[in-house]
């Protein structure tokens, strides 16, 4: 009987890997929240090198997920993360039963910058309505270490939750890539069409 742990991503899944492998890990990749397209490829290559390197079991959706995520997160709600909490899980726990695993859980428990008891009551609401054990672990002091170790694999690491929304708020009070010029002359310009 396996334990099927919902990765958010590459780093997370690092803090509390050693400890799940007693428990018959077999790691989930299922997050439609990660946008835009190419921000997505990335953390799935980062979890597909990982699991990879370490033989971890895996289960991968592959599908780029911004439509899903779209008609089932509501933009304007306060509770947004909520239901991107029950998307991913609702999703891991149906694919534990049709498995016969014996619970499920999600490396969202590892994040500090997650809602760890919103993500705790909905994996546990989930739990109740799809008849599979939600596994409850309180891993925020993992998070530092796996921070650390994923720099010193030198794994990617995001800059962001996922959602396009996170991503606005990371950077809005930046000027990352602000263009500060004062005018320019056309014959300097770099030739900016695609190669
Ligand atoms: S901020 Fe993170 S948890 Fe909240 S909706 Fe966006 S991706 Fe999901």
């Amino acid at each position: 009987m396996a334990l099927l742990v919902h990765a958010c991503c590459a780093e997370c899944l690092l803090g509390p890997l050693d400890g799940l492998r007693e428990r018959g890990l077999v790691a989930y990749f299922y997050n439609p929240n990660i946008h835009p397209l190419i921000e997505f490829r990335r953390r799935l290559k980062a979890f597909r090198l990982l699991a990879d390197c370490e033989g971890i079991e895996t289960v991968c959706d592959e599908q780029y997920g911004l439509d899903a995520f779209l008609d089932t997160v509501d933009r304007r709600a306060a509770r947004r993360c909520e239901q991107c909490y029950r998307m991913r899980l609702l999703r891991t726990a149906e694919l534990a039963r049709r498995r016969g695993d014996e619970a499920f859980t999600t490396t969202l428990l590892v994040s500090r910058h997650q809602q760890h008891d919103v993500v705790r009551r909905v994996g546990e609401e989930v739990a109740d309505a799809v008849g599979v054990p939600f596994a409850y672990f309180d891993w925020r002091h993992l998070a530092e270490p796996a921070h650390e170790e994923a720099r010193r694999r030198n794994l990617y690491r995001q800059q962001y939750c996922g959602c396009i929304f996170s991503e606005y708020q990371r950077y809005k009070d930046t000027g990352l890539h602000v263009y500060r010029g004062q005018g320019h002359d056309s014959d300097q310009c770099p030739d900016v069409r695609p190669g």
